[in-house]
């Protein structure tokens, strides 16, 4: 049987993998959810938006003659990776995840560790000067703190915001632009999930700026194997031939 390749998507990672797939004329289809508005097509057949829950997924495996599934969704997708382990197991399919090492502390930084936004906004003190990168869907834990004041970066449109929130709709900025920023809007602390990858501008800026970060963990993945880059994954794709 031919390899069909099923690559769960809406990340760099996925993005550089789907070009090795590509490179080798790999029969690969990649999936996304379809919530952000994609800078450019992929190398390979793509589809979007949800399967229905784990029970679509395993059902469009089946269906599609897919004999390997690829997660490679973000570190901080919540249902897909279990979706994905689950549909693996429904119809045995061969499945890995990928994802990105973490972001680790060096020297200098000053993370404090949360199990949520919500906790990690919580732990404000009254009266900060707060800068979310986490997101539209961050938006509720900041209306939490009227006290505070938060400028919350998100790729999407949040809508509309309470007083206390200013909005910029933005991708990761570099470095230099995130220095600029938390320096010229007088931030006191930084939220971030620790989704890992080249966005650490903010973390390199907050550590130069003396600013502490409220660093919150990845959710847990299912019981499996993980692999942390895209040439691990195509290895991993050769190692089933
Ligand atoms: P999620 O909680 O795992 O997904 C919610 C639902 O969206 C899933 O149950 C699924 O619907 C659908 N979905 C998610 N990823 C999909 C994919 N690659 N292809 C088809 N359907 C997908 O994830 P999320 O946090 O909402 O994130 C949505 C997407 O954005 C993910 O693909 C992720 O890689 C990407 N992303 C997330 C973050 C983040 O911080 N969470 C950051 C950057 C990018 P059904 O149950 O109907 O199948």
């Amino acid at each position: 049987m031919s390899a069909r390749v099923l690559v769960l998507g809406g990340t760099s990672e996925a993005r550089a993998l789907c070009a090795l797939l590509a490179a080798r004329g790999v029969d690969a289809i990649v999936s996304l959810a379809g919530v952000v508005p994609q800078a450019a097509p992929y190398p390979v057949a793509q589809r979007s938006g949800g399967f229905g829950g784990e029970d679509g997924l395993a059902r469009y495996v089946i269906a599609e003659g897919i004999t390997a599934l690829i997660d490679a969704t973000h570190p901080f997708a919540a249902q897909m990776p279990g979706h994905a382990a689950a549909a693996a197991k429904a119809s045995g399919v061969a499945w890995v995840m990928l994802k990105r090492p973490a972001w680790t502390p060096v020297p200098g930084d000053d993370w404090r560790g949360f199990v949520s936004v919500t906790a990690a906004v919580e732990a404000l003190p009254r009266g900060a000067r707060a800068f979310l990168a986490t997101g539209a869907g961050s938006l509720s834990a900041a209306a939490m703190r009227p006290d505070c004041r938060v400028i919350l970066r998100t790729m999407t449109d949040p809508g509309p915001v309470a007083d206390h929130v200013r909005v910029i709709q933005a991708r990761p900025g570099s470095y230099v632009e995130d220095r600029d920023l938390l320096r010229d809007r007088g931030v006191t602390h930084v939220i971030t999930k620790n989704a890992g990858g080249p966005a650490r501008g903010k973390l390199d800026a907050a550590r130069d700026l003396g600013i502490p970060v409220h660093m919150v963990a990845r959710p847990a993945l299912p019981m499996g194997r993980v692999l942390r880059t895209p040439e691990a994954a195509r290895d991993w794709l050769d190692s089933l031939a």
